[in-house]
């Protein structure tokens, strides 16, 4: 792709480029396995000293096309798909990770995350501290120890909406000589790219916005290129040491700025395999064409329909970083200036009960446990995905028992804010 085109232009014209009589759109490459015309070629490519495709789990071109694009839209040097967000997130930490280093985590990053970062890959030796994002960097540098490997974040939280301080959390991460990764799966690259404020690696769920149309759940790694492992080589052995499954070689003397995904690509997918399905990368494809028109309607809708509800009598409070009010409204403007996501939080003043007797009034919005759809949905986490806890556990989780998700689609604006107001007059 050539230099300079804007995002709008990037979602629909990068990734594949149809040669002479090839179809016009990216093709599904539905094959396991790739064909070659000698042995001693196959060789080579399993020596890594040749580029190609042997076998999907490992790389496949419909989702090499797909990780190109969204490479591009973020400004990063190589990125690969993976069958979820959350393996995004797994493979993202777990390849500069193992037994006995340490992780700083933002303590509100999707459950799904803290839950991976503070359980399951403790089972696995690597141990993590949860900081307050917003806390000053003396406070935060307490969290640090000589085995910390990298620092997590997410550009705005799901569902907590904090806007984070990426370049605060980018020179802390590097005063430390480690990478700052950033989930910006709500703010999207048509939003905000943390490259640009010191970020070193980035993930998306690519199951919210990017596809857009709750088909195809699979996550995305881009790397920057811009966090020079070999300056640390006794902290990442695993990028600046040789590796004994391939020959000996060393992925940052060999592949410079691509090591960081090479190494995931060849060592994380071949092993652990996570790979998402090319007919899911073809799907998310499609979504990423329209995403920048996209994300300008969820933000514009978002905004008015916040404004509604901080207007409305019944309404207790409302959490959208586009809000004055809000805490977050000056970091919003800074990391965020095109808007920030469709997804807005808020209260009843008739509390845990009205919430749920207000969802059941909605008719246009549907009650589902996804967000960053197409259409309108709501989610009451104190009714759903925290059902079994109390009001005091959900205040301890973060999550206030009265907390609404409401995920802002792309309809018109005019019918979801009619939809809303029906339901919280009927249920009041
Ligand atoms: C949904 C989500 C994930 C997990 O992604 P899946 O595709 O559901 O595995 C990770 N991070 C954030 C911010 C999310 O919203």
């Amino acid at each position: 792709m050539k230099q300079g085109y804007a995002k709008e232009t990037i979602c629909i014209q990068s990734g594949w480029k149809p040669g002479n009589g090839e179809p016009r759109v990216l093709p599904i490459y539905q094959s396991t396995t790739f064909k070659y015309e000698s042995s001693e070629q196959m060789g080579r490519l399993f020596d890594l000293e040749e580029s190609g495709y042997f076998y999907t789990r490992l790389q496949n071109p419909t989702n090499d096309c797909v990780a190109a694009k969204i490479c591009e839209l973020e400004g990063g040097v190589a990125a690969m798909l993976t069958s979820s967000g959350q393996a995004a997130n797994y493979y993202a930490v777990f390849n500069i990770c193992e037994a006995g280093d340490h992780v700083v985590m933002s303590s509100t990053v999707y459950g799904g995350t803290h839950n991976l970062l503070t359980v399951t890959m403790k089972k696995m030796g690597i141990e993590c501290t949860v900081v307050d994002p917003d806390d000053s960097p003396e406070s935060l540098r307490k969290a640090f120890k000589p085995n910390t490997k990298c620092v997590f974040a997410e550009t705005i939280a799901n569902p907590a909406l904090v806007v984070l301080d990426i370049e605060k959390f980018a020179t802390l991460a590097h005063e430390y000589g480690v990478p700052l990764i950033v989930d910006n799966t709500f703010a999207t690259p048509i939003n905000c790219n943390p490259f640009l404020w010191g970020a070193d690696i980035v993930t998306h769920s690519t199951t919210k916005y990017m596809d857009g149309h709750a088909t195809s759940v699979g996550g995305v790694i881009v790397d920057s290129g811009n966090f020079d492992w070999s300056k640390y080589p006794e902290r990442f052995p695993g990028l600046c040491t040789p590796d004994d499954s391939y020959h000996g070689i060393i992925y940052t003397e060999k592949f410079g700025k691509g090591a960081y995904i090479t190494k995931a690509t060849t060592q994380l997918m071949r092993d652990l395999g996570s790979i998402q399905a090319p007919q899911n990368a073809f799907l998310l494809n499609i979504g990423l064409e329209t995403l920048a028109l996209r994300m300008e309607r969820h933000c514009s809708n978002a905004q008015k329909v916040a404004e509604f509800l901080e207007a409305h009598d019944a309404v207790a409070w409302v959490n959208y970083p586009g809000l004055k009010s809000n805490k977050y409204h000056e970091l919003a403007e800074k990391y965020l200036p095109k808007g920030s996501c469709g997804v807005i939080s808020f209260g009843l003043k008739s509390g845990r009960l009205g919430a749920g007797r207000m969802m059941d009034y909605l008719e246009l919005a549907s009650i589902v446990t996804h967000v960053a759809d197409a259409r309108t949905c709501v989610l009451h986490p104190a009714s759903h995905t925290h059902r079994q806890m109390t009001d005091e556990q959900l205040v301890e989780a973060g999550v206030a028992p009265d907390l609404i998700r409401l995920s802002v689609g792309i309809e018109n604006v005019n019918d979801i804010i009619a939809d809303l107001k029906q339901a919280i007059e009927k249920a009041n």
